[in-house]
């Protein structure tokens, strides 16, 4: 248990993911439902997860996206006071709810408007969900800053960066670099990963994530989000971020400056780190992790990407210099091309081609009059066009 105090009333959007179980953990590490109140937790199809999640954690207000679930997790609630809700209006209704902290990690350009939402009322948001960057930076980052909430990254790669970039020395600095575990296909040629298939793609060597994001991290589309992610929020130009493949995930990121210090953060890959270091910022708190031992360790690796097979990478910089409505146009096509790649209908190498494909197509507006509604339309358009690319391949 802390010394200090923590946040005291909770929110979880998306608390049945890998990110939100994460997250629950930490909590009940530090007293669970006898510590905070939990005012809101949502979540997909899996209701029977919620609900437990919900009763353990004397949830107030519980929330499915899918509204076909919604009277089997009343029912699953029944004889409780646990309120219940379904759909997209009650996700953002979610958000608003009155919490102090807010974890924001639904997968997704899904988890944008209810994380507006909290962030618009002033809580503090802890930021797994990359999408909120990705699609709408400049807007989001203007909308927590308006709500008067702190922005607390999750991401690992991210949170290491918190940790050691010191915003005095944000001058000074030389590069961001985003450490990769390179994924299960490291090693592969071009026509191996041709022919890889969804579920060997989601088994990742070094993290358990959800699906979606290991699926991403094997195409190193979930790196290239990274980078558009870290220029959004750490102010940088796109030249200063660089990425290093080190297949250990032990470095979970470095900050070089121009006097050649580099500062980084170490940890074994556990993300109840990064969660907990959100939850007690600027504090520490104990945390049930296994502890680094270097000499067990004995050896780093680190090699450069190669972005000739993994032109995600290549794209997130392009995307990076257009600026504007260019992130949100590069992930609602690369969300089309990862579903349509879980779906069999379009071989691994494919996703890159339609994400090129699509920001080739669509200008990327710039300009200050970009507002949620030009994001989402933005997004709309270029999951026509993406879903098009798809159909022609299929
Ligand atoms: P996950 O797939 O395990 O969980 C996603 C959560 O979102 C679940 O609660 C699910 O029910 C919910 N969800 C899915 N689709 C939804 C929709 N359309 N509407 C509303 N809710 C929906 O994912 P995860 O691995 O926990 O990742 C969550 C977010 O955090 C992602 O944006 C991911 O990129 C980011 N992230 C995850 C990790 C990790 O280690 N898992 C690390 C860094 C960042
Ligand atoms: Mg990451």
């Amino acid at each position: 248990m802390s010394n200090f105090d923590l946040p005291k009333k909770i929110s979880i959007l998306g608390a049945t993911g890998s990110i939100g179980k994460n997250t629950l953990d930490v909590l009940a590490h530090h007293g669970g439902a006898d510590n905070f109140d939990i005012i809101a937790l949502t979540g997909m199809s899996n209701v029977e997860l919620l609900s437990q999640q919900a009763k353990e954690f004397n949830a107030k207000f519980v929330v499915t996206a899918d509204e076909a679930k919604y009277s089997e997790l009343k029912d699953l609630l029944a004889g409780t006071d646990i309120e219940v809700g379904a759909g997209r209006k009650a996700l953002i209704e979610a958000g608003k709810r009155d919490s102090d902290w807010v974890m924001a990690a639904i997968v997704g350009m899904a988890g944008l408007a209810p994380t507006i939402a909290a962030a618009e009322r002033g809580a503090d948001i802890a930021l797994a969900n990359k999408e909120c960057l990705v699609s709408a930076g400049t807007l989001f980052k203007s909308i927590v800053e308006k709500g008067g909430g702190k922005l607390l990254p999750v991401d690992s790669e991210h949170s290491a960066i918190f940790q050691v970039l010191n915003r005095k020395h944000a001058p000074s600095l030389d590069k961001i670099i985003l450490t990769a575990s390179g994924g299960p296909y490291r090693s592969f040629t071009r026509s191996q990963m041709a022919n890889v298939t969804p579920i060997s793609a989601a088994a990742h060597p070094k993290w358990s994530m959800g699906t979606k994001i290991s699926i991403d991290s094997a195409s190193m589309f979930n790196k290239a989000l990274e980078m558009i992610e870290a220029m959004h929020l750490f102010d940088t130009h796109p030249d200063k971020i660089d990425v290093v493949v080190h297949p250990q995930s032990i470095i979970h990121s470095l900050v070089s400056y121009c006097d050649g210090s580099v500062l980084a953060q170490l940890g074994e890959p556990d993300m109840r780190t990064a969660i907990g270091y959100a939850l007690a910022y600027p504090n520490r708190i104990d945390l049930p992790v296994e502890k680094l031992d270097l000499v067990k360790l004995a050896q780093l690796d680190f090699e450069a990407p190669d972005e000739e097979k993994f032109p995600s990478l290549r794209l997130a910089r392009q995307s990076m210099k257009a600026g504007g409505l260019s992130g949100a146009i590069f992930n609602a096509s690369k969300e089309v091309a990862l579903d349509a790649f879980i779906d069999g209908k379009i071989g691994f190498l494919k996703m890159a081609d339609i994400v090129e494909d699509v920001l080739a197509k669509i200008p990327a507006k710039n300009g200050s009059d970009i507002d949620i509604q030009t994001i989402y339309n933005i997004d709309v358009t270029a999951r026509e066009e993406a879903q098009l690319a798809v159909n022609k391949l299929a």
